[in-house]
């Protein structure tokens, strides 16, 4: 599949996640259990979990984080320079993207911010650097 035509499958899936969240930061959580799993959604379904006792709070700052993260790219789709990376300027593998769709760097640069090398900050960047990656995922 070409790069564009991924990346139009990939706004599709940003929306329908954004849609998803706004509706579960509004309290209905049914559209988010609908959707098909994916990268984040181990951290979105311990949220779950945790929210059968204590709904919202843990949950809500999770998915306003993501939200956040979603619209930036969905914005960077507008713009015409999604799957950039903020730090180095490379393309950023379809891969990566598929696996996250918000993905703002390479995983070398999402590295070297985890390691200190890159302080996020200087390029003005809001990382989320909570999210490690695995090595399996590119
Ligand atoms: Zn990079």
């Amino acid at each position: 599949m070409a790069r564009k035509d991924s990346i139009i499958k990939l706004h599709a899936q940003l929306v329908n996640r954004r849609d998803a969240l706004r509706q579960a930061l509004a309290g209905d959580l049914s559209l988010l259990k609908a959707l098909p799993e994916q990268t984040g959604g181990d951290v979105v379904d311990a949220a779950l979990d945790a929210a059968q006792d204590d709904i919202s709070s843990k949950l809500a700052e999770v998915e306003s984080r993501e939200l956040v993260l979603i619209d930036n790219a969905i914005e960077r789709i507008r713009e015409g320079n999604y799957g950039q990376c903020e730090v180095c300027n490379n393309k950023i593998p379809l891969a990566r993207l598929n696996a996250l769709p918000y993905a703002q760097t390479c995983i070398d640069c999402q590295r070297a911010v985890e390691s200190g090398e890159v302080n996020i900050a200087d390029l003005g960047l809001t990382l989320d650097t909570d999210v490690s990656f695995s090595d399996s995922e590119v």
